[in-house]
């Protein structure tokens, strides 16, 4: 049977090409997508499929890709679908990014070249030390590189190419989607689950080859509002409750050795302050809260609401409202229950000659929201490092890896369908 190879540069071609276009998503704009500009990529992926004979491929208003590769196979199969984003994180410009292909690298610092000051250095970067030889792409040094997602996007256009090509490859219906606006907590919101019309799927959105990941935080969000009282500051004496003061001080009186992000790591969840705002007589606080299982997000939530009311009691005239809201829930829950979904995954890494690395995410993936929606969805490796940076880097062998990952996925469903 054919395997996937790169041989005719075509991976690095197609990547270099989507870093090129300028995509950055914008948390302030109301419009999906959140900034037009995403569409241009949508357009060039909706072209290239079209030429590879996905004549279904569109662009719907809201900037979402879609198309199906069919079945060539007589076995009733389950649908499963692909998904990349296209925008990439407002953290870091995006605008004019030039690709740089770092050939055969030997181990030395990556310099690069339109700011001497950002240098990829490989003590700093320990994943490089497992690239020697390999042909490494990074930014200019004004830029991020955009691999999160592009090489995504590349890995998974490959394969669908190579499918479509090798007719002797078996595998059932295969859905493509490209999202926007992932990088701002949108990509799933406008996703048209009837259009996409799949059983489950794979987003390929991670970093170190062989990872894939089955596992996220569960996450709610919190909006905590103190209503102090407010009198004129010359005439305040036994009369004012600040609510600013207020605010402050149950801020304070959270751990700051634990259940805090500065303070954890691995499997420890944390509720953290992410904005304030506020006057004498009115103020408000938004804080994310984490932790990888429901009933501890629920016990932080509950931590949080005890350690305002024992502030609150020294403010008999004022007063509090405390409104949390679930964000996404761990994947883990759902793909339990589906486990060949994650074992083949392992199976297709294997296949491709790497081995796999089974772990978790101290985030969120727009398969957590989608795992809920119905779609179990873990994420596999793209081969991105150090994304959101002007250091991003990304290595051809690594997406080559990935390539045939996704086609092994769905060889192995058909094989044992
Ligand atoms: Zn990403």
């Amino acid at each position: 049977m054919s395997t996937y190879t790169n041989f005719n540069k075509s991976l690095e071609q197609r990547f270099i090409k989507y870093a090129k276009i300028y995509t950055q998503s914008d948390p302030n704009s109301p419009t999906c997508p959140s900034t037009l500009k995403q569409k241009n990529l949508a357009a060039v992926l909706v072209e290239e499929l079209q030429e590879i004979g996905i004549s279904d491929a569109e662009m719907d208003d809201n900037g979402y890709v879609y198309g199906t590769i069919p079945s060539n196979t007589d076995k009733q199969l389950p649908v499963i679908f692909f998904c990349s984003h296209m925008d990439t994180s407002p953290d870091c410009s995006g605008e004019n990014v030039k690709p740089i292909i770092h050939e055969k690298y030997q181990g030395q610092d990556l310099v690069l070249p339109d700011d001497n000051h950002i240098v990829i250095k490989l003590a700093e970067h320990q994943d490089l030390k497992q690239q020697i030889g390999n042909d490494i792409i990074t930014a200019s040094g004004t830029t991020l590189l955009g691999a999160d997602n592009k090489a995504g996007l590349a890995e998974i256009m490959e394969a669908a190419a190579f499918l479509m090509k090798n007719k002797e490859v078996k595998h059932g219906t295969i859905k493509l989607l490209f999202t926007p606006d992932e990088e701002i907590g949108r990509g799933v919101d406008k996703v048209d689950l009837k259009k996409l019309g799949a059983d489950f799927g794979y987003t390929i959105d991670g970093e170190t080859l062989g990872s894939i990941e089955d596992e996220t935080f569960s996450a709610d969000g919190a909006t905590l509002k103190i209503y102090g009282v407010s009198t004129h500051p010359g005439f305040a004496k036994g009369k004012m409750e600040s609510a600013i003061k207020i605010l402050a001080e149950i801020l304070d009186s959270l751990p700051k050795d634990a259940l805090t992000p500065e303070a954890t790591h691995q499997k420890e969840g944390f509720i953290h302050p992410v904005s304030i705002n506020g006057q004498v007589e009115e103020a408000e606080a938004h804080f994310i809260i984490r932790d990888f299982t429901d009933e501890n997000l629920v016990s932080h939530g509950r931590f949080l609401e005890e350690t305002v009311k024992k502030v609150m009691t020294n403010y008999p005239k004022s007063s509090y409202k405390l409104n949390i809201k679930p964000q996404y829930r761990n994947m883990k829950q759902v793909l339990d229950q589906h486990p060949k979904i994650v074992q083949y995954g392992i199976e297709a890494i294997e296949r491709a000659g790497v081995v796999p690395k089974q772990q978790s995410i101290r985030g969120g993936t727009d398969g957590s929201r989608l795992s809920y929606m119905g779609l179990p969805c873990p994420n596999i490796f793209a081969g991105e490092h150090a994304f959101h940076s002007k250091q991003e880097w990304v290595s051809v062998q690594d997406m080559e890896k990935a390539v045939q990952t996704i086609v092994n996925i769905a060889c192995i469903w058909e094989e044992k369908g």
